[in-house]
């Protein structure tokens, strides 16, 4: 089977890298990407020996080809998003790990699915703001797309088939950590800084998830991302804080029965879920030891504390250009957390404010997505100015 990881040198990228690397005789890696990091991408091209290497910053491919040319391999070097798009759907390749952070991810995860491809989606971003498009051209080209995310790879686990078989089905139930601010008392949260929101208790992650995390705006997005998924209203989806992160998600079954995925908090294990999918591989991961576990806790998320997953379940009932907006503005507004311009609270308020002021719109086709997320980001900016 050949791969190509799309977003290689992230916490998502690096642990496929180590799954695949286990399993040389079933995967061979077929091209890699990175934003800019080209020491990162050269390091991995010389264990992994890509047909292609690709950096979406074209500043920072000429390093990278001195380096591949220095080190003598076959890898030949692209830069650019035309790039991306090029090595996501080249027809050598047959499976695509979309694991590039937020929006960004968007055309190259969405080209993967329109050339037909086993798409393995981590990029979240992707379908939350285009959810109808990426769903249609998963039904138009025959895609297979396979979730990456815990919680949605728990919930493909514990259902009878993909996409068919959904009788039966009462509602899904997502669990979520609760982050580092769990137990926080609110009038402290203005105060945190980008160190302590990055500081997950179980999961290790990119700062943007990391932070998402922290606001539970990451969970809205996995509730918008899950009824995409499996066709799901939005009343079916559920959130139950659990912070031990040992049941990745479970199913309600009509019939009382309730069926939960567990393990580790280790992404490996959904990766080399999917990467082997219908069939199980070894993924590193030590197995769950449940007398040492002891307790599995559950709460219900405190809308007070985390104010995002009510904007995310609003922006999903309001469909259109709601989801769209929420998540351009959310990106804006973690951007500027990250770099110290706003507080933590602030980020709710900078995503509430910018879909306040930006009227419901449908959202046709990919022309129409991608100007819903340049409006968003250039309103949100704009509010941003006046709040910083
Ligand atoms: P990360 O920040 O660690 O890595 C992001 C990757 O995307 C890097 O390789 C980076 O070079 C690349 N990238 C960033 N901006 C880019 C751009 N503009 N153009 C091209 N490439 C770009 O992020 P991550 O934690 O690996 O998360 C990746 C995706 O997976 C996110 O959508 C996240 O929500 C999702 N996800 C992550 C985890 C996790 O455990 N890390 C779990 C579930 C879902
Ligand atoms: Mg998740």
């Amino acid at each position: 089977m050949r791969v190509t990881v799309l977003g290689a040198t992230g916490s998502i990228g690096r642990s496929t890298l180590d799954v695949v690397g286990r399993h040389p005789a079933r995967f061979r890696v077929h091209a890699l990407t990175a934003h800019r990091d080209a020491a990162g991408l050269l390091a991995q091209c010389l264990v992994h020996r890509p047909r292609y290497a690709v950096l979406a910053d074209p500043a920072a491919a000429q390093p990278l080809a001195r380096g591949v040319r220095e080190a003598g391999l076959d890898t030949e070097v692209l830069s650019g998003a035309e790039a991306l798009v090029q090595v996501a759907e080249d027809p050598n390749a047959d499976t695509v790990v979309a694991a590039i952070v937020g929006a960004a991810g968007l055309l190259p995860s969405l080209a993967a699915v329109r050339a037909g491809k086993r798409v393995l989606l981590a990029n979240k971003e992707a379908l939350v703001c285009a959810g109808a498009v990426f769903m249609a051209a998963v039904r138009d080209s025959g895609a297979t797309l396979l979730p990456l995310d815990s919680e949605h790879n728990a919930v493909f686990q514990c259902l009878p088939e993909q996409g068919v078989g959904r009788g039966g089905v009462r509602r899904i139930l997502l669990t979520a950590s609760g982050g580092p601010f769990r137990e926080t008392p609110p009038g402290e949260l203005a105060n945190v800084t980008p160190e302590q929101a990055c500081a997950h208790p179980n999961w290790s992650m990119g700062r943007k998830i990391s932070v998402d995390s922290a606001t539970m705006m990451n969970k809205g997005l996995e509730v918008i991302e899950a009824c995409w998924l499996f066709h799901l209203p939005p009343a079916q989806v559920e959130v139950v804080v659990h912070p031990e992160s040992v049941i990745h998600s479970l199913v309600e079954y009509t019939d009382g029965s309730m069926l939960a995925q567990l393990g580790n908090p280790d992404m490996r294990t959904p990766i080399a879920h999917a990467l082997a999918w219908p069939e199980r591989i070894e993924s590193g991961v030590a197995p769950l030891d449940l007398v040492r576990t002891g307790q599995l806790n559950f709460q219900a998320p405190d809308p007070r504390r985390f104010p995002c997953l009510g904007l995310a379940y609003s922006a999903l009932r309001a469909g259109g250009n709601a989801c769209a907006v929420l998540n351009a503005a959310n990106e804006v507004a973690v951007e500027a957390f990250l770099a110290g311009r706003i507080g933590f609270m602030a980020i709710a308020e900078l995503v509430e404010r910018t879909l306040e002021r930006i009227p419901r719109g449908e959202l046709a086709d990919l022309e129409a997505v991608l100007a819903a997320d340049t409006q968003a980001r250039e309103t949100a900016r704009q509010t941003l100015e006046a709040m910083a």
